[in-house]
């Protein structure tokens, strides 16, 4: 089958590799029905994590909408046709940490994760025509027909983690919110917290195409490439920092920004993927300034796939209208380079077998 693999940065290739199997009775085999890039690939794309990656093995993809093909014998929630979608980490569903949420963390899988590499359980891709669930009654989903191909494919990490944002945000009504980072899972987020604080919200991103999404969305936006965004920003909080800040990018910058536009006794959500070591956080500062700072980038995915389905069902909010482009499997490199250098508007692109 056709899949796609890591073989260096910038270098991610679809190639034909052996077809998985069930090997396990807790295992579903599923054919893809499409899938997509997340933020959080584009690190392994620009080859952060090259020291981790098997060059030629390590198979890509963490979003997902396919078909059954194939259950293991202990596999009660799922049969062969059903249209799915699954959490992009592989928890077992009764470990402790499982039990209290944290799904990411799962003991039984040693926080596997779909498509990153031998760190995170050497797992397969959704980039492929085929991969096989582990635990699939614990972390997939079934989809119902209503739900497009391009909204489901959300269900896998994008939409679930916009919904976590604003949970960790706790936004109440009329208060003032800048959100950081107006990508796929920033936009989602936007359109959760506008619900909250419809007039109140700040944009803030450096592509003006995204920025223009967001205010259509309702959003005041603002350009951090811009001079003076800062003074800018605060204007729309009486200069006295925003009640809550949530950070959708996963850099030292954007955290920094955070700190700077959170009012005393804020809250600061940041769901970012970072993958720095190191940030100087000034801990008086924090302290003196009542901040709560949340940071859930390897977030808990599959307990709030339900309720993201139902914000989709309801038509809160409509994940299908940010897919900007669609690629075959077989361009998975023309694909990655769009999204990585956000050519041509790009803002979610979908990748059929
Ligand atoms: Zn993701
Ligand atoms: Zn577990």
């Amino acid at each position: 089958m056709k899949a796609a693999v890591y073989f260096n940065p910038e270098d991610i290739r679809c190639i034909d590799i052996d077809s998985p199997a069930i090997s396990q009775p807790h295992e579903a085999l599923v054919k893809v029905i499409g899938t997509s890039i997340c933020g959080s690939d584009l690190h392994l794309y620009s080859g952060a994590m090259d020291p981790i990656m098997e060059k030629g093995q390590s198979q890509t993809g963490h979003e997902l909408i396919g078909e059954v093909v194939e259950t293991g014998n202990s596999v009660g929630n799922f049969k062969t046709g059903d249209r799915i979608s699954m959490a992009y980490s592989c928890s077992c569903g009764e470990c402790y940490m499982c039990e209290v949420g944290q799904t990411a963390h799962c003991e039984t899988t040693q926080k596997a994760v779909y498509g990153f590499g031998v760190p995170f359980g050497n797992m397969n891709g959704t980039h492929a025509e085929f991969l096989t669930l582990p635990y699939a009654d614990a972390h997939a989903i079934k989809v119902p027909d209503s739900i497009s191909d391009q909204a489901a494919l959300t269900l896998s990490c994008n939409l679930p983690s916009a919904l976590i944002a604003n949970k960790l945000a706790d936004i109440q009504p009329g208060e003032n919110v800048a959100l950081i980072g107006c990508g796929p899972t920033g936009l989602m987020s936007l359109e959760i917290a506008l619900q909250k604080a419809e007039g109140n919200v700040v944009a803030i991103d450096k592509l003006a195409y995204r920025l223009k999404v967001a205010e259509e969305k309702g959003a005041n936006v603002i350009n951090s490439s811009e001079e003076g965004w800062q003074e800018l920003a605060m204007q729309h909080c009486q200069g006295r920092g925003f009640d809550k800040v949530i950070e959708v990018v996963g850099y030292p910058e954007t955290l920094q920004m955070a700190l700077d536009l959170i009012r005393p006794g804020g809250t600061i959500a940041a769901i970012g993927v970072f993958c720095d070591q190191e940030f100087n956080l000034v801990l008086a500062d924090v302290f003196l300034r009542d901040i709560s700072l949340h940071m859930n980038g390897f977030a808990n995915v599959q307990p709030y796939m339900w309720e993201s389905l139902r914000l989709m069902e309801r038509g809160v909010i409509d994940p299908a209208s940010l897919f900007t482009h669609e690629f075959k499997l077989d361009d998975i490199d023309k694909a990655f380079k769009t999204f990585y250098e956000k050519s041509d508007d790009v803002l979610k692109v979908m990748l059929r077998p």
